[in-house]
């Protein structure tokens, strides 16, 4: 494939903007080469400055799990759009949004939108420091919450591939308040709450992480979690801004049964426009100003094209509820698909997958925490896949440390270009 347009964009973007990106990922740096400039997509295609056509596995990094300009949440951003851009006062659009969400979340009474999942996660840590009137948090290496300076220690995706886990700019100060567990060992959790008696006011976590490829809990591990912070009073944040609205409709609480006290939401609840939002109980959610003491704020949250694409996603999903039966049958076919590939042809591998989250990893073992993930990423074969699939028209996201986000757009007829892509590129492994 000729990406001559693409090299040329890079280079003038390099000079004005770092690294040539708005988000580190981007760039390509894990797998080696250059980013691809996309000039337009629809369904399950992108289609970059040089007329090349791909399969996107990608999707914005999750929030288009309809595939790209999806017809309901583009004609509700046209007509939008043509009403103002911005008020920064109320609309009806945003109570409607947040029934909608409401409804379709369980456990949680109020929602407050933001502008990204970084704001959300940020805002309810806060939010939970304020309410349990302690300082503590505990997350868990590999997963990834945004880029706040309390998140950037041991952080997931981009901060992994970068290896920068502990960011220069984060303070001291900042990252002795959190705590670092390991994903699917309890003990790790029961042992930084012994040390740490009546310290911790929160433990945050992506409940099926997705930020160091997809990793599907062990079973009892979320209960466990719930078990231990509802003894020690520590509330449980789950972090859907990836599997929110894409794994149920009322995302890992619905699909596996596990409530959290506040849910973070991001990509899919904005449609592919910049949405996060954060939502609990109300006993939790009034804590928040105006009305309780924890300050919290946005110009632009709720703005009301925002809404008006989040709005019409969200509907989508409501009103046909066998799209998530659709994705996730896709997802299995691919699953299956790529399995039999591979192993025709001795390549070692693992698959991990739950619902439409799925990750192909070049390695024997299991891949259950951050520490196997990052083994299995060691050998370089990834990026040899990566590159073998772009050529073959099929776009995954360039680090090993990300799912693959399936949409209801790719066709079965997709799956098995991309299975045949697989096979080629497995030939070389
Ligand atoms: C993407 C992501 C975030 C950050 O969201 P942004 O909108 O990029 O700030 C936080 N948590 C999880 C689980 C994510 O996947």
């Amino acid at each position: 494939m000729i990406y001559k347009r693409s090299s040329e964009l890079f280079a003038s973007a390099q000079k004005v903007i770092p690294g040539g990106v708005n988000s580190p990922v981007r760039a390509f740096k894990a797998v080696g080469g250059e980013p691809i400039f996309i000039k337009e997509a629809k369904g399950a295609y992108i289609y970059d400055e040089d007329g090349n056509e791909l399969i996107d596995y990608i999707n914005s990094w999750g929030p288009l799990i309809l595939g790209h300009a999806h017809k309901p949440v583009i004609d509700a951003l046209v007509e939008r759009a043509k009403k103002g851009t911005s008020f920064g006062t109320p609309t009806e659009l945003e109570t409607k949004i947040a029934e909608l969400a409401v409804k379709m979340v369980p456990n949680v009474d109020k929602i407050r939108m933001v502008n990204s999942g970084t704001e959300a996660c940020m805002s309810a840590v806060r939010l939970a420091r304020g309410f349990s009137g302690k300082e503590k948090i505990i997350k868990f290496s590999g997963c990834y919450h945004g880029h706040s300076d309390s998140f950037l220690i041991q952080a997931g995706s981009g901060a992994i591939t970068f290896g920068t886990p502990n960011s220069p700019g984060v303070t001291e100060g900042t990252a002795k308040d959190t705590l670092l567990a390991t994903y699917n060992n309890l003990e790790s959790v029961k042992q930084l709450i012994d040390a740490n008696k009546d310290e911790i006011a929160c433990l945050i976590i992506e409940p099926v992480p997705g930020n160091m490829g997809c990793i599907p809990p062990n079973e009892g591990f979320l209960e466990g979690l719930r078990e231990l912070c509802d003894a020690n009073d520590i509330l449980l944040i789950f972090d859907e801004v990836m599997s929110g609205f894409r794994l149920a409709q009322g995302g890992v609480q619905e699909r596996l049964g596990v409530n959290a006290d506040i849910v973070c939401f991001g990509k899919v609840i904005g449609g592919g426009l910049p949405v996060g939002a954060f939502a609990a109980r109300n006993e939790i959610m009034d804590y928040l100003a105006p009305v309780g003491p924890v300050y919290q704020a946005g110009t632009l949250s709720g703005n009301p094209l925002a809404m008006a694409a989040g709005m019409a996603m969200l509907q989508e999903l409501n009103d046909n509820p066998e799209i998530y039966k659709s994705i996730d049958e896709k997802t299995e076919y691919l699953h299956k698909g790529i399995e039999k590939v591979l192993n025709a042809n001795d390549v070692t591998y693992t698959i991990n997958r739950l619902g439409s989250m799925i990750s192909v990893h070049f390695s024997e073992e299991p891949v259950v925490n951050f520490a196997s993930a990052a083994a299995a990423a060691s050998n370089g074969k990834f990026n040899k896949f990566f590159h073998g699939l772009l050529e073959n028209g099929i776009y995954i996201a360039p680090s090993a440390f990300e799912t693959w986000f399936i949409s209801e757009a790719l066709s079965y007829e997709d799956l098995d270009k991309t299975i045949a892509a697989v096979e080629k590129v497995a030939k070389n492994l």
